[in-house]
Formats: C-alpha cells, sequence, structure tokens
C-alpha cells in the first residue's frame, strides 16, 4: 500500500484527509489529542514543499444549527499554534472562496476547510459518499492522503470518493495503526491472548468469532461474561443479560470450551464472592481478584495480547480494580500488547498506563472492525 512517503509532493496540492473530530464544549476544545496526533503527517508535507489542504469532519451536522458548534475554525487556531505557522482556514466546502484560495497557495503553505459534514445537509453527501461530491473535492488537488483512521471504516465522500478520483495513499497515523494491528491478528507470536470485555456480546460477535479462530485464550470479563456464565448454567442474578446472544455463547462454550476462560470471581454491587455465590438481586459490576489471577497465568506467558473492552464498570471508581488490575499485569510482561476500543483506550489512559502498551489503538470503531477481520473501505480503496 502507499504511504505519503511514496510520492514527490514537491509543488503538488495535497489533500490531507485527518481526524479533528475533537471534543469541544462551549466552542472550546477540550482535548487537542487529535490534533496533535495529525502533526507528523501535516509537517512531513509540509517540508516537503506540499501545498497542503487539510480536510475533516467534527461532530454531527442534522441540522442548521448544529453548523455554529461544529466549526472548524477553533481547530484551525489551535493547529495554527501547534504547527507555529498560519493556517488559511475556508469556511465553506466548495466555491470560489475555497478555489481561489487554494489556487493561490505557495508551497508549504497550510489551508484547512470547513467540516466535511456540513454537506451532510440537506441529503448527507459526506456520509453517503456522493458521487459528485467526491468528484469536486478530488478536482481540488493533485494528490489524496488519507490519514483519518478513527473514520476508516466508513465510505465518505472525503475518504473512498476523493481517493476514486486521485493517486491516494496513506498518512503516517494510519501507516502505524496498520503496522501493530495487522501482524498482531493475522501472524501473532504465541501464544496470542485476547482479553474481551465491555458491556453487550451482541457488540462483539464479530470479534469473537475472527478472533477465537486465530487466538490460544480468549478472557472473558465485563458485563459481557454473565451472558457466557448464564449460558453456562451459572445463576447470575440482576448482572447485565443478553438475552438474545445466549445461543451464540452457548455455542462457542461447546466449540471451543478449552479457549474461553469466564471469571470465577465478581464484585457485585453488594459485595464480592465466587462466581456461583450472586443471589437474585445482585449485579455483577467487575471481575474479582480471584479472575484477575487466574487471567495473569494466562497472561504472564502470552507473547501478543490484544485487549478490547474493560473487564469491569471501571468509571465507578469502585469496579474498576479488575480493569486496573489487568493495566498492572501487563505493565510487567514483556509482550506485543495492544488496546482497541474508545472506552478500552480512555480507561487505560485515565489510569496513567498508557507506557504498559506497545500500541493503543485511536480508532474505536475503526480498530474493533479490523478486529473482526473486516476490511476497511477507506484503506481498501487505497489498496
Ligand atoms: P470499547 O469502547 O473499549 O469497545 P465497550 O463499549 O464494549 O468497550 O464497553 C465499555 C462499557 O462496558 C463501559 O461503559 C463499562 O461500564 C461497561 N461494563 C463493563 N463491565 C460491566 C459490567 N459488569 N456491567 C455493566 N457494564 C459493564
Ligand atoms: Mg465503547
Amino acid at each position: 500500500m502507499k504511504t505519503i512517503r511514496d510520492f514527490d509532493l514537491n509543488n503538488k496540492k495535497v489533500i490531507i484527509r485527518v481526524d479533528f473530530n475533537v471534543p469541544m464544549k462551549d466552542g472550546v476544545i477540550t482535548d487537542d489529542t487529535r490534533i496533535k496526533e495529525s502533526l507528523k503527517t501535516i509537517n512531513y508535507a509540509i517540508s516537503n514543499n506540499a501545498k497542503v489542504i487539510l480536510m475533516s469532519h467534527l461532530g454531527r451536522i442534522k441540522e442548521e444549527s448544529d453548523k455554529v458548534k461544529n466549526t472548524l475554525k477553533p481547530v484551525s487556531i489551535r493547529l495554527s499554534e501547534l504547527l507555529n505557522k498560519k493556517v488559511i482556514f475556508i469556511p465553506n466546502t466548495r466555491g470560489s472562496e475555497l478555489e481561489n484560495a487554494i489556487n493561490n497557495l505557495q508551497n508549504g503553505d497550510v489551508l484547512l476547510m470547513e467540516n466535511t459534514r456540513f454537506e451532510d445537509l440537506p441529503d448527507k453527501k459526506e456520509s453517503k459518499n456522493d458521487p459528485e461530491l467526491g468528484k469536486y473535492w478530488a478536482s481540488l488537488g493533485d494528490i489524496y492522503i488519507n490519514d483519518a483512521f478513527g473514520t476508516a471504516h466508513r465510505a465518505h465522500a472525503s475518504n473512498v470518493g476523493i481517493a476514486s478520483h486521485l493517486k491516494s495513499g496513506i498518512g503516517f497515523l494510519i501507516e502505524k495503526e496498520l503496522d501493530n494491528l495487522l501482524p498482531a491478528i493475522n501472524n501473532p507470536d504465541r501464544p496470542f491472548t485476547v482479553i474481551l470485555g465491555g458491556s453487550k456480546v451482541s457488540d462483539k460477535i464479530g470479534i469473537i468469532e475472527n478472533l477465537v479462530m486465530k487466538a490460544d485464550y480468549i478472557l472473558i470479563g465485563g458485563g459481557m461474561a454473565f451472558t457466557f456464565l448464564k449460558a453456562g448454567g451459572v445463576e447470575i442474578g440482576d448482572s447485565l443479560l443478553d438475552e438474545d446472544s445466549i445461543d451464540f455463547c452457548k455455542k462457542m462454550l461447546k466449540e471451543h470450551k478449552d479457549k474461553l476462560i469466564l471469571p470465577i470471581d465478581v464484585v457485585t454491587n453488594l459485595k464480592e464472592c465466587f462466581i456461583t455465590d450472586i443471589t437474585k438481586e445482585e449485579k455483577g459490576l467487575d471481575i474479582g481478584p480471584k479472575t484477575v489471577k487466574l487471567f495473569k497465568q494466562y497472561l504472564d506467558n502470552s507473547k501478543t495480547i490484544i485487549w478490547n473492552g474493560p473487564v469491569g464498570m471501571f468509571e465507578n471508581d469502585k469496579y474498576s480494580n479488575g480493569t486496573k488490575g489487568i493495566c498492572e499485569i501487563l505493565k510487567n510482561i514483556d509482550a506485543v500488547k495492544i488496546a482497541g476500543g474508545g472506552d478500552t483506550a480512555s480507561a487505560v489512559k485515565n489510569f496513567g498506563y498508557e507506557q504498559a502498551f506497545t500500541h493503543i489503538s485511536t480508532g474505536g470503531g475503526a480498530s474493533l472492525e479490523l478486529l473482526e477481520g473486516k476490511e476497511l473501505p477507506g484503506i481498501a480503496i487505497i489498496k
């Protein structure tokens, strides 16, 4: 697959699709991580004398009033500070102002176009990959670089649309994601252990089906463990149950009994106990310390570990020890260690264990689809 390094950018109009979908409150950026993560690709284009045209979405645009709070203007200001360089912001997604500004760019200049999703009014042109829109945006540049991993699992005009019409490659962020995730999933050093948690089994059926064939062990925690336990005949009280997934869990337990490792103890809203001692009115909200120890036995000799889904309701301090315990185990292991999924990534970071990982994937939905073994449209089109 082509990367930004494979092109001569000198004097070229280079469209870079970045992920500037930053959290905002009252027009102020509350976390600029995503802007910072895009700098490597942008700076590379600048130092190779490109005319840099940046595109990104921000939030969702369903009605006219959504535009005010989802303008990329504040992002252009923060980006300018971080680059220590002027960023030309164009408050439109098409038209003569945009076209003239692009035609006036000098080598090394940076222009940011307004939120691509402004084109979602009225007909979802961006989000439904309207062919005219992709073609029009492609006409503004000479080369297209996709570096927005977080939206690569969706076919939008600003990724698949443009890439259908221009010479295309990926940027450093997407390259790093693929370089870390694909070998771990498809060609892992063994033993290969997967830790799965989160709330619903139904959200993760694709991942379980794909990884159960590839992994040596799957350690199951979180809310989803209770549907597995129930399927195995355990009384789970008032714990989270994903009724529609019971048959799936039964089938998995039957076919992959030795691979699937379930919790043996639990922290409920009332006490800590063996999994068999949950009473009717109790809710299991975290894995217990004996389970953490059990999981440690598998993790300690693993060479590749992929983790998706917190093993407890980690947002509440009382039910965060299981998730913290896993972090602590991983910190002391020498292996390829990857965390993916929006909540998993934020748990790991909030608890201060970023350094314990080889790679923390930045794309929620996109990393889940890679774990499911799917090809991401925004990347497939470049291949
Ligand atoms: P990711 O975003 O990393 O893919 P998920 O969205 O699947 O992860 O799961 C995260 C959610 O699962 C969190 O909100 C957490 O509170 C919830 N969760 C974990 N364990 C439990 C549990 N035992 N009961 C209820 N919710 C749980
Ligand atoms: Mg989530």
